[in-house]
């Protein structure tokens, strides 16, 4: 097995000539950036949340910033960006952080894992990005270096092969280059170590690698067992009125797409119709759009639109909070991306 000393040698050289440099949170680099740009980067590709992040921080460009702004504001920097909870958590966090430390983010881990939304390897992250101190993180990319480096299938448990590579995160931590090491370790896993087309010829790793010397390396790490998704079904209605506004309703702020913007629905067709008809409008003057499908971590959602054309105004009663919105002004409101592609459909605009 590699020494800890020489994997941290190999790694750190490989990370001088090879690392990235220039993200716009490295640059300044504060622990409020390092937070902000961690938890758009747990379910988002980096290429994705750049341009996300230089909107978000030029809006909120402080903790308190982002305590003192309106969940709805937090929202709509966030639309697009998908996994919600996440604005919410990083909204809700802020506030904490303002209310007990004076508005500096925390710089332990035991304070750092009470704020919604941070786990211990995003702690470990802010840790050692923004405070340069030893904190171990364990990302899918880490998992899916030392499940390599250490041929690490599935032959124990899933908790026992979490407890192993939280270990081997910990066993390989430097004492000094902190913030460069953890970065190495994520573009390590990023750009070369890649899950699909590794580098192994170009790798620094290679003759410390198990999976490499034992031909294994396209079969680690272990999938996961795949299940299948359940389905379920959506049915919206876009009224749309004679100015060519749509209908929407801010959701609950709980559940699914709190606090977001979406047309009112249902679980089923005859609940859309039957609104409908105590709105004294025939079912029939209903124009059933192609189904869509949007694919959530745990189940697929299939929707169905049914677009009806008002001849005049319609006086609504309102048991949320509703706007009428043009389609072109859609970035006014925080929407899921599946109501903001609909609302982009020619059909609809
Ligand atoms: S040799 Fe290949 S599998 Fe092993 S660490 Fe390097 S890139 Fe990853």
């Amino acid at each position: 097995m590699i020494s800890p000393e020489t994997f941290q040698s190999i790694l750190l050289a490989w990370y001088d000539r090879s690392g990235r440099k220039d993200f716009p949170w490295q640059r300044p680099r504060s622990p409020y950036r390092v937070w902000v740009s961690e938890i758009m980067l747990q379910q988002t590709q980096v290429g994705t949340v750049v341009p996300y992040f230089q909107r978000f921080t030029a809006a909120f460009p402080t903790v308190e910033a982002l305590a003192r702004a309106e969940l709805d504001q937090v929202l709509r920097h966030w639309a697009g960006l998908g996994y919600y909870a996440r604005a919410r958590n990083l909204h809700r966090a802020a506030n904490q952080i303002v209310a007990e430390h004076d508005g500096d983010m925390p710089a332990s881990q035991e304070a750092l894992i009470q704020l919604p939304g941070i786990g211990r390897s995003t702690a470990g992250a802010i840790l050692s990005l923004a405070y340069d101190r030893p904190a171990p993180i364990l990302d899918g990319n880490v998992k899916r270096l030392w499940c390599r480096l250490h041929a690490i299938g599935n032959e124990e448990s899933p908790s026992a092969t979490e407890r192993r590579l939280w270990g081997l995160s910990e066993k390989y931590l430097p004492r000094r280059r902190n913030a460069d090491y953890t970065q190495a370790l994520m573009d390590f896993g990023a750009t070369l170590c890649t899950r699909t087309r590794p580098r192994c010829p170009d790798c620094p790793l290679q003759a410390h690698c198990l999976a490499y010397r034992t031909g294994r390396v396209t079969e680690l790490p272990a999938p996961r067992p795949r299940r299948t998704k359940p389905v379920k079904s959506s049915y919206w209605l876009l009224l749309r009125d004679p100015s060519g506004r749509i209908y929407l309703q801010q959701r609950p702020p709980s559940g699914i797409w709190a606090g977001l913007w979406t047309p009112p629905h249902w679980d089923c067709p005859e609940g859309l119709k039957n609104h409908c008809h105590r709105l004294n409008l025939q079912p029939d003057r209903l124009q059933w759009l192609a189904e869509r499908k949007h694919t959530f971590t745990h189940y697929t959602l299939r929707y169905t639109p049914a677009l009806i054309d008002l001849e005049e105004a319609l006086s609504l009663v309102h048991d949320r909070p509703s706007r009428w919105l043009m389609p072109t002004h859609a970035s006014q409101l925080a929407m899921p991306t599946p109501v903001r592609r609909l609302l982009s459909d020619p059909v609809i605009t």
